[in-house]
């Protein structure tokens, strides 16, 4: 079994993983719209941030270096874990606008406990070569960040890669030269409809290092069963956010559901303290509860996933049932149990 629960010693806190880390979209345009949670959901005392798009905010950046913290910016507790990546997935298109060194010093300035390696994502219509080259210059960018990093955080380097063999390569060479506390798994989302390549992919950086694993952009709903089955130690997610923004409800066990059409149904089908006592009618226009109760959602399939592993319940036979639902999902956690089995 690949499920692993640990503990991490962090700047700001002991954190219990597996772990979701929420996206908060400060210093993006629509920074205000994540609801408050750490405290309220007491399992996710967690947060991502784009560092570049912080340091882009003149007000916000300005506000940073002249002694405000980055908590108190985001109005979240002094205790709130914070990972911050390097906003890689904004160099998609580009070449990055930063340095291995400047990044980490605008990530020790937010007092961040986790920090990514500045890393430029592949893209499923690149050519071959032109990933390849990204691979290697988020190799090269990871080592740079590894010279300069000397501090109690937690340094994850961004690997990337569309087949196993190169990720496996890409960890096994970091970890030979570099001084890295795990890695993180980016370049997901462009092929997350394709659950087998993800599945490999995921596998691959497993059983290629011990060390913490982190997967960004894949802690939806969905994917979540999957990656706490996997042995990823972290995740994070805007799907709470996107999802309110479509309209979505999420729902444990269903993934997102339009609720909206449905007339005879009084109260929301979830007890959590958003929808608790609320109606339908309650929710339907106010997305800022939306947001809130999808995030309980969230926290509920990992509640649920931890429960199934304290009470020494078969994780499998779980699956089997939180999966059968969906064509698409049990077909992907079939291929997952399998190459999981043969690892065995
Ligand atoms: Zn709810």
């Amino acid at each position: 079994m690949l499920y692993r629960q640990r503990v991490l010693d962090l700047p700001h806190g002991e954190l219990q993983t597996p772990v979701l880390f929420p996206v908060r979209n400060l210093g993006k345009r629509s920074s205000d719209n994540t609801p408050e949670y750490v405290g309220t959901i007491p399992d996710l005392p967690t947060a991502m941030i784009n560092a570049r798009a912080i340091r882009n905010r003149d007000p916000m950046w300005n506000r940073l270096t002249n002694g405000v913290s980055l908590r108190e910016e985001m109005d979240v507790p002094e205790h709130t874990i914070v990972y911050a990546d390097s906003g890689g997935y904004d160099f998609s298109q580009t070449e990055p606008d930063t340095t291995p060194r400047e990044t980490l010093e605008t990530q020790r300035l937010f007092d961040a406990d986790i920090f990514g390696t500045v890393d430029i994502p592949l893209s499923r219509e690149n050519r071959a070569a032109e990933n390849q080259r990204r691979i290697e210059q988020s190799i090269e960018l990871a080592l740079e960040a590894s010279d300069h990093h000397d501090g109690d955080e937690l340094l994850l380097a961004s690997v990337h890669g569309y087949d196993p063999k190169t990720l496996r390569n890409s960890i096994q060479y970091l970890e030979s030269r570099g001084d890295f506390d795990g890695y993180a798994l980016g370049s997901l989302v462009p092929v997350r409809s394709d659950y087998e390549k993800v599945t490999k992919l995921v596998l691959a950086a497993r059983t290629a290092t011990d060390k913490h694993l982190h997967v960004y952009g894949l802690g939806g709903l969905v994917y979540q069963p999957l990656l706490l089955y996997l042995g990823v130690d972290s995740f994070d997610s805007s799907a709470f956010i996107r999802s309110a923004g479509n309209r979505n409800y999420l729902l444990p066990g269903f993934g997102g559901e339009e609720l909206w059409n449905i007339d005879d149904l009084e109260y929301l089908p979830c007890p959590c303290p958003v929808c608790g006592s609320r109606t339908l009618d309650d929710i339907r226009d106010d997305r800022d509860a939306l947001v809130r109760h999808n995030l309980w959602a969230l926290a509920a399939e990992l509640r649920r996933f931890r429960y199934v592993a304290a009470a020494g319940k078969d994780i499998e036979n779980y699956l089997d049932l939180r999966f059968q639902g969906n064509e698409v999902t049990q077909r992907a956690y079939r291929i997952a149990k399998q190459q999981v089995r043969r690892l065995a």
